[in-house]
Formats: structure tokens, C-alpha cells, sequence
């Protein structure tokens, strides 16, 4: 059995995690940032926590015999992915990247496109308005920059307080989130702005939908660059398709 690190976090690890749990000729071991207070426990063995960078995951690899690493993280953890790919390359591990694609803006959408979570602060302009962050918990300090604004902060657990600009209201809540959940919350918070992350994918999107059909703009964060020479599929099954490509391959090799 060929064994498969995950590195997780995403709806797509996990259904790759669910997809090799059934068959037989891969051992996976899915691994977690820790992010998430209470992740859901998987169908195959899990591990939580950093490796210790790039020397941590490359030794992690050689102890644990891991034949094939998968990078299902996020879009945006950057470290991360730099971390895989270096030690995928110190190790001589095959590596591949599942990045799910990014979201377009449509017709009708107001989206103005920033490089980075300060930019969006500033993006956001000097009249105090009503903000919707739908940003993770990791960066809302950049948001202390720009105090004048009321921000309802949703997010999957609850952030730090020290890292709250000061008018902040939380909720908390997991997604996936439908149009008519989305339209309401709207709705409810009055407000006039979200900002997001480019993450892609089905899970969060009905958001920008929503925006959409109440004229909301649509502060979006970019997404760090693609690292250069990583094989990249932007689904499981792609992924799957991969593995299954790589069912003989040797360590090392
Ligand atoms: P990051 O900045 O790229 O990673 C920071 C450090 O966390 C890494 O250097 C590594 O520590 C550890 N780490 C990250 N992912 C890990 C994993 N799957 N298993 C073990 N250690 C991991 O990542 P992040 O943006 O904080 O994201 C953390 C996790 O949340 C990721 O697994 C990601 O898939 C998930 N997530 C992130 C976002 C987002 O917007 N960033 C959204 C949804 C889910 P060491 O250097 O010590 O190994």
C-alpha cells in the first residue's frame, strides 16, 4: 500500500480523504493546521498540527515513509505550500497541488480586485460604512487600520479578541451557506460591503450571488501566486486521477 500524506483543511482534502478511505491500495493520513477548533474527524487517520517547517515536514516524510505527498491546502496558506514543495523536493517525494479554481466576476457583479487584506482595509474608503469580513480569523487586525467602519465578522470560530478592529460584531458560523442564508444575513447586517479572500469553490460563493442581487460591493482579495513547477489538479478526483497514475511509484524515485 502506497502511503499518502493529505495536507487539509479544505472540502477538497476531505473528499479525498473520504474517496481513499474506501479502497484499497492507498494508506492516507490526513493532517490539519490545527485552525479550526473542532474539525470533523475524518474516515482515515488524521494528525493535527505544524510540522515545523520545511525541515519538519521533510524529516516528517522520511520517518513516516510517505510515498506520495498531497497539497490540498487552501488557496491562501502560502507557508504551506512552500513548505511541500520544498520538502517534496529535499526528499524526492512526488508532490502534487490541488488548487480549486477562482471565482470570475459576472455580470452585474461590483467587484474591485486588492492585493492583499490592508488594501482592502483601505479599499473600503474614509466614510464610515457597514462591512461584512468573511476573512478567516488570521487577518482581521488588518482592519485596525481603518476604525471608522462597523464590521460584522463571520467566521467558524471565534477570533480573537485583540485581533477585532473596535466596532466588531461576531458570528459565528460554518458553512456551507445557501443564497436565501446569505441574502438574509445581508439583510439583517445593513451592510453596504464584503470583503472576501478569493478561495474558489462552491462552499462560500453564494455570498458573492447574494452581493450581486443587493447592488453589495465585493472587496475581493487576490490570491498569492502559484508556485512554479508543482503539479496541479483543481478537484479530487483529480487528484484521484494522480494517484492512481501514481500507484507504482517508488519512494525516492
Ligand atoms: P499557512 O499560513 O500556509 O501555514 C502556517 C503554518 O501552519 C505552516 O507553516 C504549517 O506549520 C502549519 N500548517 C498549515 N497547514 C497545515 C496542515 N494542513 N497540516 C499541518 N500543518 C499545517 O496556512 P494558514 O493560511 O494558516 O492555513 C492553516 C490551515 O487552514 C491550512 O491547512 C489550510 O488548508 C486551512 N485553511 C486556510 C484558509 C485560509 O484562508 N488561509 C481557509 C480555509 C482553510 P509548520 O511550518 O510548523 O509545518
Amino acid at each position: 500500500m502506497k502511503r499518502v500524506l493529505i495536507l487539509g483543511g479544505t472540502t477538497e482534502a476531505s473528499a479525498l480523504a473520504a474517496a481513499l478511505a474506501e479502497g484499497t491500495r492507498f494508506a492516507a493520513l490526513l493532517s490539519f493546521a490545527g485552525a479550526t477548533r473542532a474539525p470533523r474527524p475524518p474516515p482515515v487517520p488524521w494528525r493535527v498540527g505544524g510540522f515545523g517547517g520545511v525541515e519538519g515536514l521533510a524529516a516528517f516524510l522520511q520517518d513516516e515513509a510517505i510515498d506520495l505527498l498531497i497539497d490540498a491546502t487552501h488557496p491562501f496558506a502560502a507557508h504551506m505550500k512552500r513548505n511541500a514543495a520544498e520538502a517534496a523536493a529535499i526528499t524526492r517525494i512526488a508532490l502534487l497541488a490541488v488548487r480549486r479554481p477562482e471565482w470570475r466576476p459576472g455580470e452585474g457583479d461590483r467587484w474591485l480586485t486588492v492585493p492583499d487584506m490592508l488594501a482592502a482595509a483601505t479599499a473600503l474608503g474614509q466614510t464610515p460604512r457597514r462591512v461584512l469580513l468573511t476573512i478567516g480569523q488570521k487577518d482581521l487586525a488588518a482592519f485596525q487600520a481603518a476604525p471608522w467602519h462597523h464590521y460584522v465578522v463571520r467566521s467558524v470560530d471565534a477570533p480573537e479578541e485583540a485581533s477585532l478592529p473596535p466596532q466588531a460584531e461576531v458570528i459565528a458560523a460554518r458553512g456551507p451557506f445557501r443564497l436565501p442564508d446569505e441574502l438574509d444575513l445581508l439583510d439583517r447586517t445593513s451592510v453596504s460591503a464584503i470583503v472576501t479572500k478569493n478561495s474558489g469553490g462552491d462552499a462560500t460563493s453564494a455570498k458573492l450571488a447574494a452581493a450581486r442581487q443587493r447592488g453589495v460591493e465585493v472587496v475581493m482579495v487576490a490570491r498569492p501566486p502559484i508556485l512554479p513547477g508543482v503539479e496541479t489538479v483543481p478537484d479530487a478526483a483529480g487528484a484521484l486521477r494522480w494517484l492512481a497514475a501514481h500507484a507504482g511509484t517508488e519512494r525516492g524515485v
